[in-house]
């Protein structure tokens, strides 16, 4: 007997859940991406530093405890940070895919993301990382203009980045899931390069 359509068509058109991590500095362009992507592939993009804007803006408890933290370019502490992520993979639209845009930014928020996931039963394929040189990081950003945007908290925000963030590629590339991208190029190209990159993934 024929199988009734929707198992016929899964079987002839298996997608595969996309659950990304947009690797990068501030200023890299990987929210923007980050956007695109949710578009295209119709998931939601969970950016943590939009995030917390809203909580400060609305004065939310989690808004109060991370507002001096933002605001001096620093990191928000990872128990902070780790509930957020928590509560916002508890919310239905993350069943069907995310990209995280934001998180993680140190090695123990990369820990805390795979306890997170294999309690809920989920692994992240790919981590998207954009490679871009500082000179044009602190251009884009100076041009950007958000609060956090002063050259002093810029080029604190960098070295946090440097520190804190980038053994994570190397961690993810030995992990052999991390996609490298030139985030020094237009981006259209760009979106174009992930969508290429990102798209034979999506049908196994
Ligand atoms: P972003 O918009 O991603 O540049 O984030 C803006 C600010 O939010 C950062 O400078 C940090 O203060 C805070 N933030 C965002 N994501 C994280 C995170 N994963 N861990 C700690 N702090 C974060």
């Amino acid at each position: 007997m024929l199988a009734p359509w929707p198992l016929a068509t899964v079987l002839l058109f298996p997608t595969k859940t996309m659950r990304l991590v947009f690797l990068g500095p501030p200023g890299s362009g990987k929210s923007t991406q980050a956007q695109a992507g949710a578009a295209r592939w119709q998931i939601p993009s969970i950016s943590t530093g939009d995030l917390l804007r809203d909580a400060i803006a609305t004065q939310s408890d989690l808004g109060k405890q991370a507002q001096t933290h933002v605001e001096a370019g620093e990191l928000v502490p990872d128990t902070l940070m780790v509930g957020l992520m928590r509560e916002s993979f508890g919310s239905p639209a993350t069943q069907n895919g995310w990209i995280l845009d934001g998180f993680p930014r140190n090695l123990a928020q990369t820990q805390a993301l795979d306890t997170l996931l294999q309690i809920m039963g989920q692994l992240y394929g790919q981590v998207v990382y954009f490679e871009t040189p500082e000179d044009l990081l602190i251009e884009r950003m100076l041009k950007r203009g958000r609060q956090d945007d002063s050259e002093d908290l810029i080029r604190q925000r960098l070295q946090i980045y440097n520190d804190q963030t980038t053994p994570l590629i190397d961690f993810y590339r030995r992990r052999q899931c991390l996609i490298e991208i030139d985030g020094s190029r237009p981006e259209s190209e760009i979106t174009d390069e992930i969508a290429s990159a990102l798209q034979p993934l999506v049908s196994v």
